[in-house]
């Protein structure tokens, strides 16, 4: 990089703009990061409970899981990643049962004793009327679901928990939710397929804050941005903050689902893994984790569970899942031309490209970001202005 190298400006501290300004700040480009926050860690925040000293997902259960090898090793000079399998249960009907759906849970739904073969000869029975009823790609949740695991299942596992967790009608979802969440025919009850699964020693909110422990990185935490007075003096602006936000709203507001946990503390062990999720509407939790088993090198005698509660978000509320819906299509279509039209910002992450993404495709993003900019610093052309078609 011939002359001064340009200071960057990364709105928030998530593992999206960590990512991203790590790699800006050790290519020489010096970054500020504001986060609005009084700490780093955007979604994946987590901090130690101060009561029992349990590391808790404040911001609800989170997994580190990849096939890339290269973001692995990435993450890995940060934290140590503890080998980590999420088991999950689900509980409906009044039962237990493993979740995702496997041979175990066919087996227990339908009491039966069938082997692979079976159970897969049946759950397609089951499927049939609605597969065949489809003229092409599953529409929308719902379809997908039906299609692939037929009525009794889908209803069991799969309408009661995504109406509490999205507070709409499945048919209203994107089919690619329901893509989210394996289907298996053995006793596999790894939540993830992915070969790589884990745990950061220290949690997430350490090893954000060690991505940002750079000499060329300034975190200004508790910052507030303003997008009218805060780009003079960069070069560039790297948004992670919510996209309409940016533009204060003006095509009108982006939907969010919010979230709201209600802890309870107790000793020895409440449910026996991290994650339980109620699939049906006697509850009006979707989930409880335990968050100790997050942590299973820590043996601490005292538990701690999280109450999952999902709501629509309102302007006070902190904005958790994008509610993409098909039907608000134009709105996020006006926030992508006016983004695309506006010099000297880039959206990333999350909430600056409203979607719904897992931690490995936050920072496999931020990664190819990092290198575009790195590309047009090097080459002297004009950073684009978006990375990423939400
Ligand atoms: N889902 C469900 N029942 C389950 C698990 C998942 O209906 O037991 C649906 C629900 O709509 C959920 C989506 O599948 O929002 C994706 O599930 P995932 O476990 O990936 O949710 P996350 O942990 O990202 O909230």
């Amino acid at each position: 990089m011939g002359g001064d190298p340009p200071r960057f400006l990364v709105v928030g501290a998530g593992l999206s703009g960590a990512v991203l300004a790590r790699q800006l700040a050790e290519s020489g480009c010096p970054c500020d990061v504001y986060e609005d926050h009084p700490y780093a860690g955007g979604h994946c925040y987590t901090k130690r409970d101060a009561e029992t000293g349990i590391m808790v997902h404040r911001h609800g259960p989170h997994t580190l899981h990849t096939d890339d090898e290269a973001i692995w090793a990435f993450v890995e000079r940060f934290a140590t990643i503890w080998p980590y399998k999420h088991l999950k249960r689900a509980h409906t009907g009044g039962e237990f049962f493993v979740s995702p759906i496997n041979l175990q849970t066919i087996n227990q739904f339908y009491r039966t004793a069938l082997g692979p073969d079976e159970a897969r000869a049946l759950v397609a029975r089951e499927a049939a009327p609605y597969a065949a009823a489809l003229t092409g790609p599953p529409a929308n949740f719902e379809e997908a679901g039906l299609a692939l695991i037929g009525r009794r299942l889908y209803d069991a596992f799969y309408r009661g928990y995504t109406i509490k967790q999205w507070g709409i009608e499945p048919r209203n979802l994107p089919a690619s939710v329901f893509g989210r969440v394996p289907i298996r025919f053995d006793y596999n009850d790894n939540y993830f397929k992915h070969n790589r699964q884990g745990q950061p020693v220290g949690g997430y909110s350490q090893l954000v804050e060690r991505i940002l422990d750079h000499e060329n990185i300034r975190l200004h935490l508790g910052r507030a941005f303003s997008p009218r007075d805060d780009g003079a003096g960069h070069a560039h602006v790297f948004f992670s903050g919510p996209l309409d936000s940016y533009f204060d709203w003006r095509h009108g507001r982006l939907p969010y689902r919010t979230l709201r946990f209600e802890d309870e503390r107790s000793v020895g062990v409440r449910q026996g893994c991290a994650v339980i999720n109620y699939c049906d509407e006697t509850t009006s939790f979707t989930r409880v984790t335990e968050h100790k088993f997050f942590s299973p090198w820590e043996k601490p005698e005292a538990t701690l569970v999280s109450y999952e509660y999902s709501s629509d978000w309102g302007p006070d509320d902190a904005p958790y899942y994008p509610l993409r819906l098909t039907k608000d299509r134009s709105l996020l279509d006006a926030y992508v031309a006016t983004a695309r039209a506006t010099e000297g910002v880039s959206f990333i992450g999350r909430l600056g490209t409203y979607r719904y993404i897992d931690m490995d495709v936050a920072i496999t993003e931020a990664l190819a970001a990092a290198s575009t900019v790195l590309d047009c610093v090097r080459g002297g052309r004009p950073i684009p202005t978006f990375f990423i078609e939400p």
